[in-house]
């Protein structure tokens, strides 16, 4: 795999995990935020709504608590069969009637049950007693209950099936100046009305309810979940709160509220909040203690409904394309800083691998890497520079090795392999040019016994001698050399037969005067060819050979000139 793919690899995988990370972090947050402003409008929505519904029953209460501690209702209830106080005890009742919202109202006195009651249509005008209470009957057993409690204030919900209506009823005791319980008055609100104005407000994701003292549902959207005539019923009988989640915890949370906020009952406006599930979805629930009435206000928050999640999608979109532009930014940033130079650095690699120092315009940025191919850059030129140098030198040594090769170190004229070479040379050109070319083989006389007499020493002196007048005698462009042991030969180009016989001549002639002046005599004898265009190496050389033979045979210290009609070399 190339490193662009791992580093483009290696920042997918960072900027999926950091977008994770992100996204679980964002969900935490949103969480939070959402939690937080819940909570906030929860204890708002929770104050709101019990204002609402003491607004409303404030004035009704407070009514009927005047009615409670009217002298006329009193001392009527004290003595019930006096009709001057039953008129007027009636008489007080109408004007209270017509004050209360509902326009109705109910009288029921405890010394002999009788119950009153007038509506909003005036509908027992001169028949305002009702009937008489019973208290083995269910239907009244509230009042009753009521007494026996001696609860002063208290609410109901409670439908009274003589009359045939479904109220909110505010029940005040009625008591003597001794403090006695004589009666009961109150006055009754249409629940349906009430609902609508002060429950189902038709607020979407707000759920208002109303719980009393012992958590049984007292006012609900639902009717179905209202603890009508919560008063007489057993406990465990009730349609309480919990009724609404399904979650146990769900219930304890809201139960154990209630019992915070009982106890806590004179920190007025103190809320409790808490995230509950109902039907299905997450809501908050806020609950406040009004103590005025002795009920629990429930609001439930539906979040999902109040602040849905794809509010807050626009922020994820934000944050993809942050995401997508970073990952692109890193991508040029990449490709730029790192993974072109190097690449470019890769490929100047190679061409020195490949012996070229002739180096393409690297990409130098200025981190690291560019730093790298910089130091590159310079070590390539110095070495480029110095194996340049050494090639040179190794050049040069070896021209150096091979003239030595071809140079006979004690007389310093060229050696056989050299003269070898000189002959060939010659005998090319003398094919090109159809010219001829001349060969000299000399062989120094009786060197053996000079050896012998003077010792080996004296015999190189002589050779270099020998080799010198040799170089003296001939043209500054002719090849003298040494073949081996004490013989010699030269090439003679450009020649004829005249000069390679005069040159042959002179060179005898020289050996024999030159080596009488230094006390020790020698002479050569000397064998001559021209040879022809076509001759071959070998030709050339025996004929030159046979020649010099000739002069040793003919007493030394001459010069023969071979020909190519020799009967000796030529036989047939
Ligand atoms: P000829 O007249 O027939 O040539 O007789 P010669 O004694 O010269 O016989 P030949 O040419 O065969 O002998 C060559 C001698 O040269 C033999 C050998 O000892 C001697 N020699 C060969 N190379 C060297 C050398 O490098 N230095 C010395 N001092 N002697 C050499
Ligand atoms: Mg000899």
């Amino acid at each position: 795999m190339s490193l662009k793919t791992r580093i483009l690899g290696l920042a997918a995988g960072l900027i999926v995990v950091a977008s994770l990370a992100s996204w679980l972090a964002y969900r935490e947050l949103s969480e939070n935020i959402i939690e937080r402003w819940g909570q906030q409008v929860a204890e708002i929505q929770v104050r709101y709504d019990s204002a609402r519904l003491l607004q409303s029953l404030e004035r009704e209460i407070g009514l009927a608590k005047q009615m409670a501690s009217s002298s006329a209702l009193i001392n009527w209830a004290v003595n019930p069969d006096a009709p001057a106080l039953e008129s007027e005890a009636i008489r007080q009742m109408e004007s209270f009637r017509s004050n209360f919202r509902d326009n109705s109202y109910f009288v029921a006195l405890l010394e002999n049950g009788h119950y009153y009651y007038n509506n909003e249509k005036n509908e027992y005008a001169g028949d305002q007693f009702r009937y008489v209470l019973d208290a083995d009957k269910p239907d009244d057993a509230w009042f009753f209950q009521l007494i026996e409690e001696g609860r002063d204030f208290h609410l109901n919900v409670n439908p009274d099936t003589e009359l045939g209506v479904t109220k909110l009823w505010i029940d005040v005791l009625m008591r003597d100046q001794t403090g006695q319980i004589v009666g009961m008055v109150g006055t009754g609100l249409n629940l349906d009305d009430f609902l609508q104005d002060i429950v189902d407000i038709g607020q979407e994701g707000i759920t208002t309810l109303f719980v009393d003292y012992n958590g049984a549902i007292q006012l609900y959207r639902d009717r179905n979940f209202i603890d009508f005539a919560s008063i007489i019923k057993p406990e465990g009988q009730k349609n309480t709160v919990d009724l609404l989640f399904d979650d146990p915890q769900d219930k304890q949370q809201i139960l154990g509220m209630l019992q915070l906020l009982k106890k806590r009952s004179d920190q007025v406006g103190q809320v409790e909040s808490g995230f509950v599930t109902v039907d299905g979805r997450k809501h908050l629930a806020g609950v406040a203690f009004l103590p005025a009435i002795g009920w629990f206000e429930i609001t439930l928050l539906d979040l999902n409904t109040l602040l849905p999640r794809s509010y807050l999608w626009p922020l994820v979109a934000v944050f993809l394309v942050t995401l997508l532009v970073t990952l692109l930014l890193f991508h040029l940033i990449i490709q730029s800083r790192i993974l072109k130079p190097i690449m470019s650095l890769e490929h100047a690699v190679e061409k020195v691998r490949e012996g070229s120092f002739d180096l393409p315009r690297l990409d130098k940025p200025d981190n690291e890497i560019g730093w790298l191919a910089d130091h590159f850059e310079k070590m390539t030129h110095s070495l480029g520079h110095s194996t340049r140098e050494l090639e040179a030198k190794v050049a040069q040594r070896t021209d150096e090795l091979n003239r030595l090769a071809r140079i006979d170190p004690l007389t310093g004229l060229k050696n056989r392999r050299g003269l070898d070479e000189v002959l060939d040379e010659e005998i090319q050109r003398a094919r090109r040019q159809e010219t001829g070319f001349g060969v000299i083989w000399l062989d120094i006389d009786h060197f053996k016994s000079i050896n012998d007499t003077l010792g080996h020493q004296a015999g190189d002196q002589i050779l270099c001698r020998v080799a010198l007048w040799l170089k003296a005698g001939v043209r500054p462009y002719d090849h003298p050399g040494r073949w081996g042991g004490d013989e010699f030969v030269v090439l003679l180009s450009p020649c004829d037969p005249e000069t390679l016989e005069r040159i042959a001549r002179r060179i005898c002639e020289s050996v024999a005067q030159e080596s009488q002046k230094t006390g020790t005599p020698v002479t050569v004898s000397v064998g001559g060819y021209f040879a022809s265009p076509g001759d071959n190496s070998d030709t050339i050389l025996r004929h030159a050979d046979h020649a010099l033979y000739q002069a040793k045979r003919e007493g030394r210290n001459r010069v023969r000139i071979g020909t190519t009609e020799d009967p000796e070399i030529n036989p047939a």
